[in-house]
């Protein structure tokens, strides 16, 4: 990979090298740099990574520009968890014969409520495996057993050696390092896209210089720019009451701008009123756990539960938060919820940074956090008795975590809803082509990751970004290579 920094006079030197020159297009004032390549990827984050390394194995010069001046996005923030049906992991883990592809595809609609597009879901569920074994050719070691996240019918959720999405990132870099077909250019946002006769043929780029390049590939551009957690006019346009003023919990330099300049050339936003805000089961237990919701409970201000913590943790569930005093909530639980997640360790720096709190009763709990302690006490004892009872007045179903009865007890610091997820995002048909108003292909413009809409519906499943990422981006790469 070569990696090039826009540093004043950097062009001159290399323009008739990587670079060849041209004049400026229509428009435009100045001298504008070109580089002519054959594929020209939009964001260096997680499907950017692996739509540059899929491109350059099917022998394509590939140039990757990144408006940060890092790699990785959010995927480099992400749990780097995978979702894939794998008779090999599943087996290990004690689950055989349980699982299939058309289960998988079954899930992932259902939980969706059916608002994805069953032709990508198909796709992103029969090419999982395969784009697990890819990253794994590429250096991403899985752990050998699997675990179970909310909406899935069985375990098939994969953690990579480090559960880090910044490990995967690192590993696709080394990789890409190595190739000397892929260029990545980082500081340098891409603002527009380029289309002559109809086809996207590249993008003009700001480089830190301050000069304009214009970045031409031959076979097309994908475009792989994420979400748009950090434009909140963007995210308020379709869903007035998701942002107020809770920060998103994502990398703030997605901004949706691949939604915006293909939007710009005629391109159809799709699912745009969706998005998903952070899980509660994200939330419930302590950091880094693996699945499950434990025997948390979620509890308002005045120490009352009000929702069913297994709920996916769509808009509804936080539309739910938003009737509640404050908007935010805590959640409970036991010692045997930190036992059983296997990351005391990591609790008790939370507890140490004052993030969440234990005592060794319940009035103590109630009292770190000003909620009442009869109240608390009572939404205990009355989830005591539902497990027991195995029903729940708010509809849980899950209480293989057992009572809340082990000290000492947990409570979290407040928690506030926070965008997790853009679930909207551009039209794209089955070789990841953009599609129009009319639903036409725009010629020589793709995408992939999270810049793409519906293939997620109204909720994404816990370790199914990774997943998309890979597939996709695989994809994106093997159909600008005409595969
Ligand atoms: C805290 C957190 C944890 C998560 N954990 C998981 C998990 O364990 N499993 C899972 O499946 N999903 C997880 N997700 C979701 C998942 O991380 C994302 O959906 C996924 O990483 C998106 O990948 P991407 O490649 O589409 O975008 P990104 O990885 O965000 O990459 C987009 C890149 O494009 C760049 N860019 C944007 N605009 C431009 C421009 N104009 N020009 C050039 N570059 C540009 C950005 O700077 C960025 O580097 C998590 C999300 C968060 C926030």
């Amino acid at each position: 990979m070569k990696h090039a920094f826009w540093l004043a006079g950097i062009a001159a030197v290399l323009c008739g090298l990587v670079f060849s020159c041209s004049s400026s297009p229509s428009g435009s004032t100045g001298p504008v740099t070109r580089i002519d390549t054959d594929v020209v990827i939009v964001g260096g984050g997680g499907a950017g990574l692996v739509a540059a390394i899929q491109a350059s194995k099917l022998g394509a010069r590939v140039v990757v520009l990144e408006k940060t001046d890092a790699l990785g996005g959010n995927t480099n923030i992400a749990g780097g968890n995978y979702a894939a049906v794998d008779p090999v992991r599943q087996r290990a883990s004690g689950i055989s014969d349980r699982d299939s592809v058309e289960l998988h595809i079954r899930d992932v609609l259902s939980i969706g409520q059916y608002q994805a597009n069953p032709a990508l879901v198909d796709i992103l569920c029969r090419n999982a495996l395969p784009g697990l074994e890819f990253l794994e050719s590429v250096g991403v070691e899985f752990e050998p057993t699997v675990y179970l996240v909310i909406g899935s019918s069985v375990p098939r959720s994969h953690h990579n050696k480090e559960s880090s999405g910044g490990y995967m990132i690192a590993q696709l870099k080394k990789y890409a390092e190595a190739d000397s077909n892929i260029t990545v250019y980082t500081n340098t946002p891409a603002v527009s896209l380029i289309q002559e006769n109809g086809r996207v043929s590249g993008v003009q780029a700001q480089g830190k210089d301050g000069k304009t390049y214009e970045v031409r590939g031959s076979r097309g551009v994908i475009l792989a720019t994420g979400g748009y957690y950090g434009n909140k006019e963007l995210i308020m346009k379709y869903n007035s009451n998701v942002h107020r003023e809770n920060p998103p919990y994502g990398v703030l330099d997605d901004t949706g701008d691949g939604l915006l300049m293909a939007e710009a050339l005629g391109a159809r936003l799709v699912n745009m009123n969706l998005v998903q805000m952070m899980g509660l089961s994200s939330y419930a237990l302590p950091p880094q756990h693996k699945g499950g919701t434990g025997n948390i409970i979620v509890i308002n201000q005045n120490g009352e539960r009000f929702v069913a913590e297994d709920a996916p943790h769509d808009f509804q569930t936080y539309e739910e938060i938003y009737k509640q005093p404050g908007d935010y909530i805590y959640t409970v639980f036991d010692q045997k919820a930190v036992t059983a997640s296997g990351n005391g360790a990591a609790l008790d720096a939370e507890i140490a940074g004052g993030r969440w709190f234990r005592a060794n009763t319940v009035q103590e709990l109630a009292a770190r956090v000003n909620a009442p302690p009869e109240a608390l006490s009572a939404a205990i004892s009355d989830f005591n008795s539902a497990v027991s009872a195995g029903r729940d007045q708010f509809g849980r179903t899950n209480f293989s975590g057992g009572r809340i009865d082990t000290p000492p007890y947990y409570i979290s610091g407040k928690i506030y809803p926070q965008l997790r997820y853009s679930l909207g995002g551009l039209d794209v048909n089955a070789k990841t082509q953009v599609l129009d108003l009319q639903g036409q292909v725009i010629p020589g413009l793709y995408a992939a990751g999270e810049v793409v809409g519906a293939i997620h519906g109204a909720y994404r499943m816990s370790s199914h970004a990774i997943a998309m990422v890979t597939v996709f981006g695989r994809l994106a790469a093997q159909s600008v290579m005409g595969q």
